[in-house]
């Protein structure tokens, strides 16, 4: 965690925890041009999570980063890693079925274990902590919802409980209790996974926007990118918060453009033109 004088951090626009804003780049540019098996656009947990998968696979992997890594919405995130988020489950088993909850349930606690995993071989030092977590109600209205809940992730294979006591400084109604869920830094995290992908073929460039995006197949439609002249942004920015929507106009000024394309094997130039 960045440490910060607590009350200049009640003025002016609120700061992540984990930013350290006058923090140097990890990674320069792209200059020139890169080919690789596979190009990643987003320098967050999603990307950098793909980039060191693939590596791992013993792919070649270029991640190109707008800004600098992990400042999009990860580094803006509650910096928990579980597989409970709020009442969600109960709800998604009575829309999308059983079946497809479970899928998701399953998704969700694997991806606790393969951060914790990944922390333990790239040897992170994030302050990764395992701690049980709770959703919780003040209300005894919705108790049932809780019970609920409770009841389906159990259902679906997730270790969920309910519990009478849940530790925080407030009055409760009980809450849905997952064990063995965890919390971490998740720019130190980032910055960890980052640190390792350069070598063997592999890059990570920061300031470094892609403007256009062509697979093998299809077009993607780049989307408007408001207050540049740079000619879009990609899929990554659809993974929207207030955060990144505010932005990303400075980003996209700030950012080289580099059209790209996703094909079996990606070759990423640092200047708008055809993608080969
Ligand atoms: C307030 C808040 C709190 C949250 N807390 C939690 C939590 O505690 N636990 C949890 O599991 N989830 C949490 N989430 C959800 C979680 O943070 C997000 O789902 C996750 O961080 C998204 O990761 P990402 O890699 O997709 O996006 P990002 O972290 O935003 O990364 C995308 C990256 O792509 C870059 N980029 C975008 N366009 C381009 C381009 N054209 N060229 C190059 N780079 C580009 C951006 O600069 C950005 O760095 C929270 C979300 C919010 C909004």
């Amino acid at each position: 965690m960045v440490s910060r004088d607590p009350a200049a951090s009640l003025e002016g626009d609120p700061q992540s925890l984990w930013i350290d804003p006058n923090g140097p780049p990890q990674f320069e540019p792209l200059d020139g041009s890169v080919s690789v098996d596979v190009a990643v656009v987003g320098g967050g947990i999603a990307g950098l999570t793909t980039a060191t998968l693939c590596k791992q696979a013993g792919k070649t992997v270029a991640v190109i980063e707008a800004d600098r890594v992990g400042e999009g919405v990860t580094g803006h995130s509650t910096a928990k890693v579980t597989a409970a988020h709020g009442l969600v489950y109960d709800e998604l088993a009575s829309t999308v079925g059983e079946e497809r909850a479970r899928g998701y349930a399953e998704a969700n606690a694997a991806a606790v274990e393969c951060v914790a995993d990944l922390i333990d071989v790239h040897d992170i030092d994030c302050s990764f902590e395992r701690l049980d977590a709770y959703t919780y109600t003040q209300s005894a209205d919705d108790r049932s919802a809780i019970e609920a809940e409770v009841r389906t992730a159990k259902r679906l294979g997730l270790a969920a409980n309910f519990a009478e006591e849940v530790p925080v400084p407030v009055e409760t109604e009980g809450g849905v209790r997952f064990p063995d869920q965890a919390q971490f830094d998740p720019m130190r995290y980032l910055q960890g996974l980052a640190a390792d992908l350069p070598g063997e073929g592999s890059s990570v460039f920061e300031r470094t926007k892609a403007t256009d995006l062509e697979t093998a197949l299809q077009r993607i439609s780049p989307l408007p990118t408001p207050g540049s002249s740079s000619r879009g942004c990609t899929q990554s920015d659809r993974t929207c918060s207030p955060h990144a929507l505010r932005r990303l106009p400075r980003r996209c000024v700030t950012s080289p453009a580099v059209p790209m394309t996703i094909a079996r094997r990606a070759r990423i130039r640092p200047e708008t033109g055809p993608a080969c």
